[in-house]
Formats: structure tokens, C-alpha cells, sequence
């Protein structure tokens, strides 16, 4: 990156690269697990269902994407192999086991959650540090909220069935 494009982050650049690769840790995770689960999700509307987390997994694909970018930019280096997202990770993954719509759902609301929350903390870290990655982030953690209130309500409308 510029010379003066990373003199100007007010923090140590190793360190924020550490925070956005834990954070791509998560996202390919996140990535995966909406992915897999749009695949072998059953019960009421799994089509609405399926929809919505095919959705997601591809915009947690972006979110990784802007990470890298951003890492890039930084001078830093991606995570380069699969076996760092668990090493690395702050959410972690739950695999879809249960196949249900219901459990599906929760698995990944917690998942949204833990993401509320990361995204939170880094913003809180980067206050007046960084104002670049700061943007990035915001956008990420908009979405993040998103998906969490797209999931609780079709929740709501399956139990509701019953
Ligand atoms: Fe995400
Ligand atoms: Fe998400
Ligand atoms: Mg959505």
C-alpha cells in the first residue's frame, strides 16, 4: 500500500491485519456453513428457506472479499489455507447435522450473533484510528444485523404455523 495510506492508520498495522484475518476466518466459515446447510436444509418452507441462505452465503463470499482487499491493501497477506479459518476463527462453525429447518435457522442466528458482536468490538478498536477499514466495517456489520433479523423472522413465521 501508499506510503502515507498506512502511516495514516493510528494503529499497529500487524495487529489490525491479525483482527481482519480472524474476521475472513469467520467469513469463509459463515460462508460454508449457509452454503452446506442451503443444500441439505428440510421442513417447512425450505424454499423460502433454502432462498434466503443461498442469499447469505454470498454475501458473506463478498465479505470476505472486501477483507482481503483490505489486508491487501495493508500490506499484509491473507489467510492462505483452509486449516488457519478454524485456527483462527472467533465464531466457529457448526455444521448442520440436523438437517431441520428449525435447528438450520438457529445454528445460524448464534452465528449472526457472534458476528454482531466481533463487528461491534472492531468498530469500538478502530474508532479514530482508521477511518478506510472503519467504513468497511460498518458496511459489513450493517449487513450482519440484516441477516440476523432476516432469520429471526422467518422463525417467527414457522412457528407460527403450529
Ligand atoms: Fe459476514
Ligand atoms: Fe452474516
Ligand atoms: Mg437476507
Amino acid at each position: 500500500m501508499g506510503t502515507k495510506g498506512r502511516e495514516i492508520v493510528g494503529m499497529e498495522v500487524g495487529k489490525l491485519i491479525e483482527l481482519l484475518n480472524k474476521a475472513l476466518a469467520d467469513e469463509w466459515l459463515a460462508y460454508y456453513q449457509y452454503w452446506v446447510g442451503a443444500k441439505v436444509v428440510k421442513g417447512p418452507m425450505r424454499g423460502a428457506v433454502e432462498t434466503e441462505l443461498i442469499e447469505h452465503a454470498g454475501e458473506e463470499l463478498a465479505h470476505a472479499e472486501m477483507l482481503t482487499n483490505r489486508i491487501i491493501q495493508l500490506g499484509g497477506a491473507p489467510l492462505l489455507s483452509p486449516e488457519d479459518w478454524y485456527k483462527m476463527t472467533n465464531c466457529g462453525y457448526d455444521a448442520p447435522r440436523d438437517p431441520s429447518v428449525k435447528a438450520i435457522l438457529e445454528q445460524n442466528i448464534k452465528g449472526e450473533q457472534c458476528a454482531i458482536g466481533v463487528y461491534q468490538e472492531l468498530l469500538k478498536t478502530l474508532e479514530g484510528k482508521d477511518p478506510i477499514t472503519y467504513h468497511m466495517v460498518e458496511r459489513i456489520l450493517e449487513d450482519e444485523v440484516e441477516h440476523e433479523e432476516d432469520l429471526e423472522t422467518i422463525m417467527e413465521d414457522i412457528k407460527s404455523f403450529k
